[in-house]
């Protein structure tokens, strides 16, 4: 299938996307630099966004993610389902609360991040270094590559939401982290380019280590 025809199939009203539209390691799309949406947003370009985002929701849901066979995911980037256009999809669940009685409650807000963003860019970012704490994983890599991924610990974000309307925020903690990886999959970059293979579990002087 040529992209357009990709985009059709996925936009389809009852189309849920599973991991077998993810493409992997391998396929070159991964690595090509994607365009910019047309803006204004065009009603593919919105659907697309909200599948991609739908997709995490049943990626996060215990018996979704069971039935259609999904691995937990916090983003999506259009060039995993193999299309070379600037959108991502993020959704990061809140921690759970502990109330006074020392029980697991549910956060007030369920999410921390739940945002599509067409043509995001990083605009600014801070000098300190940030990495998760357990390394990085990705949907299209079918494969555990253990060591810190090295990335900015502060970002400022350009994007248009899907509502049409440009936006900048400051991102920091793991939604910074999260951000950064999908908008390096818009720009053909993995995870794993950002680990010192020589060294990969070496702390940086002033990295901070996100939980
Ligand atoms: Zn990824």
């Amino acid at each position: 299938m040529n992209p357009d025809e990709i985009q059709q199939n996925l936009i389809k009203a009852s189309r849920m996307i599973t991991m077998d539209d993810i493409i992997r390691e391998g396929y070159p799309t991964l690595r090509e630099v994607a365009a910019d949406v047309t803006l204004p947003l065009s009603d593919e370009d919105i659907i697309l966004g909200e599948k991609m985002l739908q997709f995490l929701h049943h990626s996060q849901d215990p018996v979704m993610a069971e039935k259609l066979g999904l691995r937990g995911g916090v983003g999506l980037a259009a060039n995993q389902l193999g299309l070379l256009k600037k959108v991502i999809a993020v959704l990061i669940p809140n921690d759970v609360e502990i109330d006074d009685e020392g029980n697991e409650v549910a956060p007030k807000e369920a999410y921390k991040m739940r945002e599509i963003m067409y043509n995001p860019k990083i605009v600014s970012h801070s000098v300190q270094d940030a990495a998760v704490e357990g390394g990085e994983g990705c949907l299209s890599v079918d494969r555990e590559v253990p060591g810190y991924v090295v990335r900015h610990a502060r970002v400022t974000v350009e994007y248009v939401n899907k509502d049409g309307e440009k936006k900048k925020i400051r991102l920091k903690d793991f939604p910074a982290i999260c951000v950064q990886h999908e908008i390096d999959h818009i720009n053909g970059i993995m995870f794993y380019d950002h680990i010192n293979m020589n060294a990969p579990w070496e702390i940086k002087e002033g990295m901070i280590i996100v939980k």
